[in-house]
């Protein structure tokens, strides 16, 4: 629990960290509420299944429109909750609504049934088939940093497949995901997507119920969330919290890289698992990059109508101004904010100079506005740096040679990277997003396996042919029959004559 939130009993109080009012209540489920909603989405689920891709995308479209029409809404509720600018805010629903439709639409042809051919004639009597059944109820877990579209980004395709949906959002914005919700139900649709809120053991009660657990939020808790799948036995993706290099090389258009590193470390108050949060510059621009990044920076407005917003809690910006003091006292120099603003959780967008790889700002996920930056030799030396963390996200490169860019990409050790741009693979659901090392355990998106993982896979098997009364291999068994069934499965496997079984062992 925050301070900007307070509890009693039965309800949490949510307020607007940028001004301190209140701006709603959402009640504290217990494990048996959570149990009861539960068992009613996994009621409504078959009949949901039933209905197939194509009668699900019609419900999921008219959701998209009603999330659209009250675009405005839902823009207001997240920013009384978040304290983020209106332009950050504003991006929510709508890219809900391109991935709504994207899933919705999409589905028919990622569910399909697939026939794998037979991988030897043998089994060519065989028709085989690999279908796709939704799990029953997949859990949501989500973050504060994007109360929208974070559920926005990980609910549609579980509902497209066919599953029913519980989502638990962060006790700090849980507004947002009222509003996700009560589109649904006010379209009409069938009773597949429900809402638990509370704290993190209202989380861990939706894990006791899910066959499917998709969770964001920090490396932290997501271990723990883990531990408990694991002892259910249950499924689990985990989208967890990064520290997203940018290499820029000499190279580079150093205008449109100071510019792309400012918004992608910027955007949202630097509140994104993708944010850049560490910069390697090649020393021959070092300074020119430095000088155009901290211009840049510093124009930037901070508001409700301002380029970007406040920190969406007192802690997160304590960590922050945390992570630049102790760069300052470690010999790093401030070019441009370094302070909190002294206005509700507002933190002056920040660029450091003279930083080195072993302060926390480079080491330890910040989650705010700053921006850190090294001078380093040469592409190899940003690799090795940008790839010697715990954590494995995304990164950026940046580079007048696109071709360049995307081998240094191969050398990275991480889930996506975006050359010449920033946080892009974001918002293109056909990209698979997930994090490598501590940064995550599988991936969300990115194409046809973005919705299977929300699906049981079915291996089904049927003769092509009229049968015979018995097979080789059935009883009694028989030497001979053995020995036949043998001498085909070498023969279509093996290589070398002698493998084939058609000369003996000795000869
Ligand atoms: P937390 O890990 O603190 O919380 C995430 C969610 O888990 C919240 O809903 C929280 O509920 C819930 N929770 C807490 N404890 C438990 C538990 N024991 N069992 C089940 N659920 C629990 O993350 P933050 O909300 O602080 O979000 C910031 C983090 O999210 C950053 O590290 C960021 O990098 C990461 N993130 C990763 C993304 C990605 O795609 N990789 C995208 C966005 C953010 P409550 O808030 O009520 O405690």
């Amino acid at each position: 629990m925050t301070a900007l939130q307070s509890s009693t009993e039965s309800t949490i109080t949510v307020r607007n960290p940028a001004t301190g009012a209140v701006s709603g209540t959402v009640p504290i489920d217990d494990p048996e509420t959570v149990a009861a909603k539960a068992a009613e989405l996994v009621q409504a689920q078959p009949e949901w299944e039933a209905l197939g891709p194509t009668g699900r995308k019609r419900w999921m479209l008219k959701w998209q429109g009603w999330i659209l029409d009250n675009a405005d809404r839902i823009t207001e509720v997240l920013m009384s909750e978040t304290g983020k600018s209106h332009v950050d805010a504003s991006l929510e629903p709508v890219a809900t609504g391109d991935a709504i439709a994207y899933w919705a639409t999409h589905a028919k042809e990622f569910l399909a049934d697939r026939h794998p051919k037979a991988h030897s004639p043998i089994y060519r009597v065989k028709r085989f088939t690999t279908a796709y059944r939704p799990y029953p109820l997949v859990g949501v877990i989500t973050p504060w940093n994007f109360p929208f579209a974070m559920p926005g980004l990980d609910v549609p395709p579980a509902l497209a497949a066919g599953a029913a949906v519980l989502l638990k959002p962060s006790e700090v914005t849980p507004l947002s995901a009222v509003e996700f919700v009560r589109g649904w139900a006010e379209i009409g649709a069938p009773s597949v997507l429900g809402l638990t809120t509370g704290y993190g053991a209202t989380g861990q009660a939706v894990i006791e119920h899910a066959d499917f657990l998709q969770f964001t939020g920090s490396t932290a808790t997501g271990r723990k969330v883990a531990v408990a799948c694991a002892q259910r036995l249950i499924p689990y993706g985990l989208e967890l919290g990064g520290k997203d290099p940018a290499i820029v090389l000499a190279d580079a258009d150093l205008d449109r890289a100071a510019n792309g590193i400012a918004w992608g470390g910027l955007f949202n108050s630097g509140q994104v698992c993708v944010s850049v949060e560490r910069i390697y510059v090649e020393a021959p621009v070092y300074d020119e990059f430095v000088a155009k990044l901290a211009a840049r920076v510093g124009e930037v407005r901070q508001g409700p109508d301002g380029d970007t917003g406040a920190m969406a809690t007192d802690a997160q910006r304590d960590i922050v101004a945390q992570h630049v003091d102790d760069a300052t006292a470690a010999g790093a120099r401030v070019l441009t904010g370094g302070k909190p603003t002294g206005v509700g959780t507002f933190f002056a967008p920040t660029v450091l100079a003279d930083v080195n790889p072993s302060m926390t700002c480079m080491t330890e996920e910040t989650f705010g506005p700053t921006l850190p930056v090294i001078k380093v030799a040469d592409e190899n030396e940003a690799i090795r740096l940008a790839n010697d963390s715990p954590y494995g996200l995304s990164a950026t490169v940046w580079t007048g040679d696109s071709r360049r860019g995307e081998r240094l990409a191969r050398r990275l050790e991480v889930g996506a990277v975006n050359v010449n741009d920033a946080l892009v693979n974001v918002f293109c659901p056909g990209l698979p997003m997930g994090g490598w090392k501590q940064s995550g355990i599988g991936y969300r998106a990115g194409g046809p396996s973005g919705i299977i993982k929300y699906c049981r896979q079915q291996a089904i098997t049927a003769p092509r042919l009229p049968t015979q009364k018995s097979e080789l291999l059935w009883y009694p068994a028989t030497k001979r029959g053995m020995a036949i069934a043998l001498a085909f499965m070498r023969m279509f496997s093996a290589r070398g004559r002698r493998r084939f079984g058609l000369r003996p062992r000795n000869g």
